[in-house]
């Protein structure tokens, strides 16, 4: 019954056609966007329109939420999930957007709201993500992060990758992955490289990826997903591997696709 009225719902919402504002949204502030085939583009557009149509963005700090923030947002969620058979973070309903970094309080713990990701300090935050809770962002840094894909931070991609991983039921470092050879390696390849990671951080190395990821296995996910997403092609080339299996788990070839892109241009 909840299904059919969804799925109704949906179907409503993706016979109107995708704005023209939002296009030229997509467009001018979101790099990635322009990476994309048409197919994957048809795709991604039909996934911001059930995801805005969807999700509640509410502003805080006296932000007023505009489409520019209501697409770039569902944009970057939605491009984790392009590939993927994933029903559009069914746990998420409320999107928290402050205007930039701030100090946000810890929202009360109940059943509902556990395992919280309180990201890079805990005076300062970029985003946080709460299992069935809200997702809280900091619009600046969303904003740099879409206009500038190739630093390897992605605040939505990060927080997303969150969410992932909590669906699976535990926030591990590890989302629901397609077969069983698939954890197999999954296993083996997320344990070496982060430990590696770990190692390296721990003696004051440089990394490739951010030593945040050193943090837990769930941090490693999250960031190792940031690069996979912003960095693919170094990340193809030092951490094969690694991104391998991430190509595997989105079901994108993230390389690929950029080199594509910067032939093209
Ligand atoms: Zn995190």
């Amino acid at each position: 019954m909840f299904h059919w009225l969804r799925d109704h719902r949906r179907k409503k919402i993706l016979q109107e056609p995708f704005p023209v504002q939002w296009q030229e949204i997509l467009e001018e502030k979101v790099r990635h966007y322009s990476f994309l085939n048409l197919e994957e583009k048809d795709r991604l557009q039909q996934l911001i329109q059930v995801f805005v149509g969807e999700k509640k963005f509410e502003g805080c700090n006296d932000l007023k939420v505009t489409d520019e923030i209501r697409v770039v947002i569902a944009a970057e969620a939605c491009m984790l999930i392009l590939g993927l058979p994933n029903d559009l973070y069914p746990g998420l309903i409320t999107l928290l957007v402050y205007p930039s970094t701030v100090v946000v309080p810890p929202p009360q713990q109940n059943v509902f709201t556990q395992n919280p990701f309180v990201e890079r300090s805990e005076t300062a935050i970029y985003g946080q993500a709460f299992h069935r809770g809200p997702v809280i962002l900091v619009w600046d840094e969303v904003k740099r992060g879409a206009r500038y894909p190739e630093s390897g931070h992605n605040v939505v991609y990060h927080e997303f990758a969150h969410l992932l991983d909590m669906e699976s039921g535990s926030a591990n470092g590890t989302p629901r992955l397609h077969s069983r050879d698939q954890y197999r390696t999954w296993a083996k390849v997320f344990t070496e490289g982060f430990l590696l990671l770990r190692r390296k951080s721990d003696k004051g190395e440089k990394t490739f990826l951010d030593s945040y990821g050193a943090l837990n296995e769930a941090e490693f996910f999250a960031v190792a997903t940031e690069y996979f997403f912003d960095r693919p092609m170094q990340m193809e080339k030092k951490r094969k591997a690694l991104y391998d299996v991430l190509a595997g788990f989105y079901q994108q070839d993230t390389a690929g696709r950029q080199r594509r892109s910067k032939n093209d241009d």
